[in-house]
């Protein structure tokens, strides 16, 4: 689950982190009162949306030369301006897709005089199953970037859940990023406030950039993303409570409601599978086959009948499949079980659209028979690739 910048930096304030002052709002005057009691010089009014690069983003109707989600303003009146401009407009970022996102809330916070901008995160980093801290010079911009054309400039070291952060941690920090004297000393007691919230909360990712030096020597943290666990969030109400929906895609909230894995993608062809393993491969071969995956919907290992109804709904449910594959390799799921389900759902919800459905493993007489004896019209496929054949070859068919 991701949250927002504002939320994040609530949540690092608990354990000590010092972030800038700022409110959330949720309307026009809403930013006015937050300038007003921030007070200025300088306020930063910052989009909230569920996606990095704001301040390299675009509004859509607001044309190139346009300001992005970040502006750094210098009066009342002019958070005012901004926050008119922002508020229910769409904003495209490199990290949004095309499509971008509706800005439905702001951040208006104190601004900041930077000396200096770095790029911080933490990670848990399943290889040495440990949580990684990765450090660069090269704050501000993307990483990725940097990762790609100077990755030299970009340290990063591990710790071990044994014994937590450690003195030497914070001072392999404070040299990869060049801090000497009092900015060394922040550095490490900072990294321990980062790691004792990541692990408190069962985070999965914690990113800081920029993480800035002011003017006056000060370390801050500028820009905060954070991700959590889900498996974990049981065990923390209090997170749980900072989702926002409205970021999220229905389809896949709706999923998560019947504990099913729901991944929404861009192309033609609705997959339902049973497994994360099947699901990359029945995308790949679909790509082979020259179509792209809609979704993917894994129904997992033991589903009832009552899930794979909700799975079946929700991939017809969506407008942009043209197609649907189901490929199930039996294990623990029982073919019939996925059969009566789908069967099921098309009762209820009609099918205008090509199905083909492979069938393998437990129960597999049973649940072709079922199908069969449906009187629906399905496509029935022997193996994956003729599957994926054949309702690439349905879709394109009906195009
Ligand atoms: P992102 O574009 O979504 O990553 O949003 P950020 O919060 O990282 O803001 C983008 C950029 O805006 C930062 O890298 C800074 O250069 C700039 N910025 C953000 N806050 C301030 C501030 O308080 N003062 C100044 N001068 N610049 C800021
Ligand atoms: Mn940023």
């Amino acid at each position: 689950m991701n949250i927002h910048e504002h939320q994040a930096k609530a949540v690092l304030s608990e354990f000590g982190v010092a972030v800038p002052r700022g409110y959330p709002a949720f309307s026009v005057e809403e930013a006015v009162k937050a300038a007003q009691q921030l007070g200025g010089p300088v306020f930063v009014v910052k989009a909230q949306i569920h996606a990095g690069g704001r301040g390299k983003g675009k509004f859509e109707g607001l044309g190139p030369d346009a300001k992005g989600g970040v502006r750094v303003v210098k009066s009342v009146e002019e958070v005012r301006a901004a926050a008119e401009e922002m508020f229910g407009r769409v904003l495209v970022t490199e990290q949004t897709g095309p499509k971008g996102k509706q800005v439905n809330r702001l951040y208006i916070e104190e601004g900041a005089a930077i000396a200096k901008e770095f790029y911080l995160s933490l990670l848990v980093d399943r290889e040495t199953s440990r949580v990684s801290v990765v450090a660069s010079t090269e704050g501000g911009m993307s990483i990725e970037e940097v990762a790609h054309n100077t990755p030299d400039k970009i340290a990063t070291f591990s710790v071990d859940p044994a014994t937590g952060v450690w003195p030497h941690h914070g001072l392999m920090l404070a040299s990869s990023l060049g801090l000497k004297g009092d900015l060394s000393k922040q550095a490490g007691k900072l990294l321990g406030q980062l790691y004792a919230a990541f692990v408190a909360t069962d985070m999965s990712l914690l990113e800081i950039n920029p993480l800035i030096v002011t003017a006056d020597d000060q370390l801050r943290v500028l820009d905060a993303k954070v991700s959590f666990d889900d498996s974990a969030l049981f065990r923390h109400k209090d997170i749980a409570a900072l989702r926002d929906e409205s970021e999220e895609d229905p389809k896949e909230i709706e999923a998560s409601k019947y504990d099913l894995s729901y991944i929404a993608l861009d192309g033609e062809i609705g997959c339902m599978v049973n497994g994360a393993g099947l699901a990359m491969a029945t995308m790949d071969i679909i790509k082979l086959y020259g179509a792209e995956p809609a979704n993917f919907l894994d129904v997992g290992g033991g589903a009832t009948k009552e899930k794979v109804t909700a799975a079946f709904k929700i991939i017809t449910a969506d407008p942009n499949v043209k197609g649907i594959l189901v490929n199930i390799f039996g294990g623990i799921m029982r073919c019939d079980i996925i059969a009566e389900g789908v069967v099921e759902a098309v009762r209820e919800m009609g099918l205008k659209v090509p199905l083909v459905v492979r069938l393998e493993g437990t129960n597999v007489e049973l649940g072709k028979k079922i199908i069969a004896e449906s009187g629906l019209n399905v496509v029935s496929a022997n193996d994956l690739s003729d599957g994926a054949e054949k309702i690439v070859k349905a879709v394109r068919g009906a195009a």
